[in-house]
């Protein structure tokens, strides 16, 4: 039996984070072995970009950015919570994957470049075994997008991980979510559903064979940011943003800030070989308001289609256009939703298709 017992003392000492009475970790020595030596190795190496705008890493009270001439910030936070974000006894190398990845494609979500990332953890004990896995699957990622870690905060409580990035974008090339105008298409990159898919496989409430299961759920676990399609969009996309609640909840969010409707046909919505095996009205569902997709929607004028499919064949990534913009009808923002056979469908059945996951629902 393990108790935890907190000895937070300021100024006096390392700050202990003790569990028990057989071992301890300091808070130090926790963050120099898990943290600072990977984050020093790869800011050592130096000769990327990314590695080359860090003045000061992990150390002191701040850490330090070199500021670039014709660029500006991009800042982007996110939460994980345990038992709302992640289950209980989620693998922890997964976990620091997708920790960083959500990140990632907020930043892929407006065109930028990763320059770094800071990390604030609560963990209810220091385990090494789980950090030296959550450090493994959190530095995979960061080094595969060249974005060190350069600071960050670590303490006792409930386990959440917070993590704040930093990405450089040229002088107003942002793609803000308000770009969108009529006539615009609007396209997707991947597959959309599969992470609801394997949600849906591991709450049993469909059945899914162990070896289908195995082939996507990766989708879910560690999604791959779409960071590349992200930059090559700056000057061709209107406007764009990262499926992290659902296609249609999310694309709403353009359609309010952009104040236009949408029409997107379900039948175009690109899905794995897998979802294409369900049920008409799962592959919908899923499709169009499953979680965790983060895959890119975004919009961008008709004349821009060539470009896309280049881009796409450029990037290996299929980019697939599903619907159109149109003029505003009412005070507020709508989508048409048209089904395979070209009906446009009824109130009740766009309604349900529309609920996408809120938080405090
Ligand atoms: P301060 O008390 O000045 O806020 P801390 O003592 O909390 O600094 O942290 C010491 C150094 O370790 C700082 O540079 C901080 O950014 C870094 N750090 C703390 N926790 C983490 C973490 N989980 N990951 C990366 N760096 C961290
Ligand atoms: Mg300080």
């Amino acid at each position: 039996m393990k108790f935890l017992i907190l000895v937070l003392s300021r100024g006096e000492g390392p700050r202990v984070l003790k569990w028990g009475m057989s071992s301890q970790l300091g808070e130090f020595e926790l963050i120099a072995r898990y943290f600072k030596m990977e984050s020093d190795a790869m800011l050592a190496q130096g000769k990327s970009d990314a590695g080359s705008r860090v003045l000061l890493g992990i150390g002191d009270d701040c850490a330090i950015l070199k500021e670039a001439v014709g660029e500006e910030l991009a800042i982007t936070s996110d939460m994980l919570v345990e038992g709302r974000h992640f289950f209980k006894n989620v693998d922890p190398r997964s976990l620091g994957y997708k920790a960083l990845a959500v990140n990632l494609s907020d930043l892929a979500a407006m065109g930028a470049k990763p320059l770094g990332f800071t990390l604030a953890l609560a963990l209810p004990h220091a385990d090494g075994h789980w950090l030296e896995a959550f450090s493994q699957g959190l530095f995979e990622i960061a080094n595969k997008y060249t974005c060190p870690l350069i600071g960050g905060d670590t303490t006792a409580g409930p386990l959440t991980i917070s993590i704040t990035a930093f990405g450089s974008i040229p002088k107003e090339k942002a793609i803000r979510r308000s770009g969108a105008k009529v006539q615009d298409d609007i396209w997707v990159s991947g597959t959309l559903g599969d992470a609801r898919l394997t949600l849906a496989a591991l709450r049993h409430e469909l059945t899914i064979s162990a070896p289908d299961l195995q082939s996507i759920q990766m989708r879910m676990h560690q999604p791959e940011p779409r960071i590349t399609l992200g930059q090559s969009l700056q000057g061709v996309a209107s406007a764009a943003l990262d499926i992290s609640d659902g296609l249609l909840g999310d694309l709403m969010h353009i359609l309010e800030q952009s104040h236009v409707d949408a029409e997107i046909l379900l039948g175009k919505l690109p899905k794995s070989g897998l979802l294409l095996q369900q049920s008409e009205a799962i592959q919908n569902q899923f499709a169009a308001c499953g979680g965790d997709d983060y895959e890119l929607c975004f919009t961008a004028k008709q004349e821009q289609r060539d470009r896309l499919n280049q881009i796409s064949q450029e990037l290996s990534l299929p980019l697939t256009r599903i619907g159109t913009i149109k003029a505003m009808r009412n005070s507020k923002p709508s989508i048409d939703l048209i089904d395979s056979t070209g009906q446009l469908l009824d109130k009740d059945a766009t309604a349900s298709l529309l609920r996408s996951f809120d938080h405090f629902a």
